[in-house]
């Protein structure tokens, strides 16, 4: 007998039908022996819906009372499924954050788990009752409701797959697995048998959306081993995991984009020490993060610098940049939304060699240019014009032979 952590998001939980449908598959697993822990999200759009309300309550709303709202999507789906579930003649019960309890920071809207506490779902899971948790919430020290962060569930899953030991987290979702690149795009895009912690998180964090990056941390430092899967099938699925000999014979795992970016550039900065923390401060104390980061070469003491922020983060940046750039007599300050990143990621780049003149070479014939880079061991990240997104994921996912077509060896 095992613990196994089932997770289903918005779309498997979507309406009554499917809540059913989980219902069925959340009753088998339990049915084989297993102690099984279902964490749910709120019904598709549902969250998107409460934050609208909140917006129309409050210009700014921040804090208690919009986690207190955001929350409740939530506590209307696992009240259903565990009815749903009793229905079906089965021990179930709902579980709200606070219930467990997940103890967050007091950070609303995107408290970070400190502690979990096991006893009373580990005495439930021993009398045989499915225990079903709210995802994406948690309370404080103060007893307050807090949320993780959109796609926070993910998190919840994983953090209660680590307290509990659990033998296997299982991610349920609307795709079968994580896929070479977006098959919205590659039509050829093949789904990955095994990726490993790092490389996902690369992913996660450079936009391929399967999984809260959060949630990738959490199951690295744990080690819980996370099947994502798709709830609509019987398809296996893909394990992300520890890094195995295997992993590293495959060079390149998988191109991923993201146009939730806009580039700032500060020209005619003057060149001499200081200037970064004049430039950066400011923006850290925002908390705004910034991502890549270029600094040309100097001609006569003066250079141009730019760097990346979230779109989200776009307005206000450019605001507090243009303030910055006058202190320190930059010339000028030019923004441009229309830019997208596009990564390539595996954890065979490690110790292959070639990879980033290969990118650059593939990407010069298609006429694209790249206006950032950036690396990191196992990846290779450029800044290109929106425009060029789709071309430039296709040419580079062909290019380094992902596609469904190509005699490369499968992961896993
Ligand atoms: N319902 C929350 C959201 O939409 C959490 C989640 O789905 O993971 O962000
Ligand atoms: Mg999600």
């Amino acid at each position: 007998m095992s613990l196994i952590v089932q997770k289903y998001g918005g779309t498997s939980v979507g309406n009554i039908e499917r809540i059913r449908n989980v219902a069925r598959r959340v009753a088998r697993t339990a049915n084989e022996g297993h102690e099984v822990v279902v964490v749910l999200s709120a019904m598709s759009g549902e969250t998107n819906r409460l934050v609208a309300l909140t917006l129309e309550a409050n210009e700014f709303p921040i804090g208690r009372e919009y986690d207190l709202v955001i929350s409740t999507g939530e506590q209307v789906t696992i009240g259903l499924m565990a009815l749903c579930l009793q229905e079906m003649g089965m021990k179930a019960k709902g579980f709200l954050g606070h219930q467990v309890a997940i103890i967050t920071d007091s950070q609303f809207g995107s408290a970070r788990i400190e502690s979990i506490e096991t006893e009373r779902l580990v005495a439930e899971l021993k009398s045989g009752v499915i225990a079903v948790v709210a995802g994406f919430q948690g309370v404080d020290a103060g007893g307050d409701i807090t949320t993780l962060g959109r796609g926070g569930s993910d998190t919840t899953a994983v953090a209660l797959a680590a307290a509990l030991k659990a033998d296997l987290c299982e991610i349920y979702t609307d795709v079968e697995g994580i896929y070479t690149t977006d098959p919205n795009i590659c039509a050829d895009a093949r789904k990955l048998k095994k990726v490993s912690y790092d490389e996902m998180l690369e992913m996660a964090s450079l936009g391929a959306k399967v999984l809260q990056t959060r949630s990738v941390e959490f199951a690295k430092k744990y080690e819980v081993p996370v099947l994502v899967r798709s709830s609509f099938s019987d398809a296996g699925g893909t394990l992300v995991c520890k890094e195995d000999k295997d992993m590293e014979k495959v060079v390149v795992s998988g191109i991923t984009y993201n146009k939730d970016e806009a580039k700032i550039s500060i020209i005619r900065v003057p060149d001499r020490p200081g200037i970064a923390v004049k430039v950066f401060r400011p923006l850290s104390e925002a908390a705004i993060n910034v991502d890549m980061i270029v600094q040309n070469i100097s001609h006569d003491a003066h250079t141009d610098l730019t760097f990346t922020v979230s779109k989200s983060d776009y307005k206000k940046a450019m605001k507090i940049i243009k303030e910055v750039a006058a202190v320190i007599e930059a010339k000028d300050v030019i923004g441009d939304t229309s830019i997208a990143k596009v990564s390539i990621v595996g954890a065979g780049m490690r110790s292959h060699a070639g990879i980033a003149s290969k990118t650059f070479d593939v990407l010069a014939k298609e006429g694209i240019n790249i206006q950032m880079i950036s690396t990191s061991e196992i990846k290779i990240s450029v800044v290109v014009d929106v425009k060029y997104t789709e071309l430039a994921v296709r040419v580079l996912h062909e290019a380094f032979g992902l596609g469904k077509d190509e005699v490369v060896e499968e992961k896993g």
